[in-house]
């Protein structure tokens, strides 16, 4: 039987960051996807992502530069425009400024990496199954050309994406939550336009539509990939009853927006799926991590989830490495990727989950007028995606706002959410230091999500 240190299972920008990082330190790593080779990296997406990712990156793990030539266009800022169009904030800055990028060129770019670094690469190839020893997983079952091979390892990385399809063969009395509920999944659809008859003025901006009828728990989304060229789509909750993304598309897409009514060359049009929630309890087992959106690594109010999959897979990796070193691959041994993904990342994700069932309550009127008595700032809001802090629902800002707007009861919500997002920010604080603590840690986060859902 094949043996290697770690295998990595999905080789998207989880996986390929996990296997590069693991692979600089010399260790074996073997990563797998049913892809083809040249097809590592297509995958339904924005094709967005802001610069300061790379940035924390490089200094993690030493990540080279994004390469230039799989840019499309440098983005400046996102508008986030008001249901009723009439208004909307622009946010600027060091966290909005990016790139819209060609995804499927960064798939392999960074494939490459891995595999330079010292990965092995199988591409073709089917994860079917973990496999145990002694009830903790040794391994996992590949199906490569028809024939079912079985792989030794130190340490499974799930890393297959919003399916986290190794997580949910985790046995029953794992601590890692197998299954994401589906109120914490976004659906998507989008498509890619070259738009020759219509030209986008400025294609620096990318911008997001909101729109609580159509859309609900997501939005609309508008990024130029040049004067020309644009990426186009829509991701929402799952209600039941309600229609698909795609059928809302159709329906509301293409009849809003002048350029969908112009001449378009259809470049590329799929849908999809990501968790939108805080991040897995625990992303680790016995011998086994999770990566990515298989650990629900996605900001949940805007569902970008490329730069902290990123950053999840250099934490796993780096964690990977010290526990093989020290011989202990255990839970206990793992476990310090849990509390270095938290405090990196998953502690924002985490109140913005609280916010996200706060906006699920927001009526277009609420946010029409939000927007038009300027409640909300562009500050305020790129404040709030990027720190999971409310500031405008506290203290002297707040009480201004109250003295100076009507809607009372809008900005008493505004407030308690502010108030639960800093209480599970302190839970967070609080994060475990080893596995015996998860369950009691794990019940004080209910009773806030509990109280979210009711704003
Ligand atoms: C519509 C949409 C738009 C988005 N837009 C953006 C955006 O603009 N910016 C942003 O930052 N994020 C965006 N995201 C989120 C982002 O794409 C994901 O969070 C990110 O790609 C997660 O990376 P990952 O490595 O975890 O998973 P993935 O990139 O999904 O990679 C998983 C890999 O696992 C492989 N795999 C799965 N099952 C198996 C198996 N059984 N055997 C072998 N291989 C397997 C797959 O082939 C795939 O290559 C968007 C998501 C959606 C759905």
């Amino acid at each position: 039987m094949k043996e290697y240190d770690v295998v990595v299972a999905g080789a998207g920008t989880g996986g390929s960051t996990t296997a590069y990082t693991i692979a600089k330190k010399g260790l074996s790593v073997l990563i797998i996807d049913r892809k083809e080779r040249e097809m590592i990296g297509y995958k339904t997406c924005g094709d967005a992502l802001g610069s300061h990712h790379f940035r924390e990156l490089k200094e993690l793990v030493g990540i080279p530069d994004f390469p230039r030539d799989i840019v499309e266009y440098d983005v400046h800022g996102i508008d986030i425009i008001a249901p009723d169009r009439e208004n909307r904030l622009r946010m600027t800055g060091p966290t909005t400024t990016g790139w819209s990028f060609n995804r499927h060129k960064m798939g392999q770019w960074l494939i490459e990496q891995a595999e330079k670094a010292g990965a092995e690469v199988w591409a073709s190839t089917h994860v079917k199954r973990l496999l145990f020893e002694d009830g903790k997983v040794s391994g996992v079952r590949v199906n490569q050309d028809g024939i079912d091979i079985d792989i030794k390892a130190k340490i499974v990385v799930d890393a297959t994406g919003a399916t986290g399809m190794l997580r949910r063969q985790l046995p029953d009395n794992s601590p890692v939550e197998r299954v994401v509920a589906k109120e914490d999944m976004m659906v998507a659809w989008r498509d890619v336009y070259e738009t020759p008859e219509y030209t986008f003025e400025t294609p620096e901006f990318l911008e997001i539509y909101w729109d609580q009828e159509q859309t609900l728990g997501g939005y609309t989304w508008v990024f130029p990939q040049g004067h020309n060229r644009v990426n186009v789509g829509l991701g929402m909750m799952i209600l039941p009853g309600h229609p698909k993304p795609q059928d809302i598309f159709n329906s509301f897409v293409r009849t809003t927006f002048d350029f969908m009514k112009t001449k378009l060359v259809t470049l590329d049009s799929s849908g999809g799926v990501a968790p939108v929630r805080r991040p897995i309890d625990t992303l680790v087992d016995d011998n086994f991590m999770l990566v990515g959106d298989s650990g629900a690594q996605v900001n949940p109010i805007h569902g970008g989830g490329i730069g902290s999959s990123m950053l999840g897979g250099a934490h796993a990796g780096i964690t990977a490495v010290e526990a093989i070193e020290s011989d202990d691959t255990s839970i206990h041994g793992l476990w310090p990727y849990n509390p270095r993904y938290m405090e990196s990342y998953g502690i924002k994700q985490a109140a913005l989950h609280v916010f996200r069932w706060f906006l699920l309550n927001v009526t277009t009127d609420e946010i029409n007028f939000a927007f038009r008595k300027g409640i909300v700032k562009a500050d305020d809001l790129l404040d709030t995606s990027m720190t999971g802090k409310v500031k405008f629902g506290t203290g002297e800002k707040l009480r201004r706002l109250v003295s100076g707007v009507g809607n009372i009861h809008l900005l008493k919500r505004v407030a308690k959410v502010a108030s639960l997002m800093e209480d599970i920010k302190e839970v967070y604080r609080n994060y475990p230091p080893s596995p015996d603590g998860l369950a009691e840690w794990k019940n004080q986060l209910v009773p806030i999500y509990e109280t979210a859902k009711k704003l």
